[in-house]
């Protein structure tokens, strides 16, 4: 028995980590949301920046907006 054994009866969804458009650095500070869209600062370079929840069929034709 391992910490795995649901994997044979679990499928797999896509999962983008939120990463610093600017250093690249992940897991930045989120400290707000508003519907799909979280604001973000991050930990290293301190950019602020949001992200986007995306719907499934979003994920081939996502193109970040200008500001
Ligand atoms: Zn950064």
């Amino acid at each position: 028995m391992g910490e795995h054994d649901e994997d044979a009866q679990h499928s797999v969804v896509p999962y983008c980590p939120v990463r610093c458009p600017r250093c690249a650095a992940p897991k930045p500070f989120t400290y707000g949301r508003k519907l799909r869209i979280r604001y973000h600062r991050c930990r290293d370079c301190g950019a602020g920046f949001r992200s986007l929840e995306l719907r499934r069929e979003q994920l081939a034709t996502f193109d970040p907006p200008r500001r």
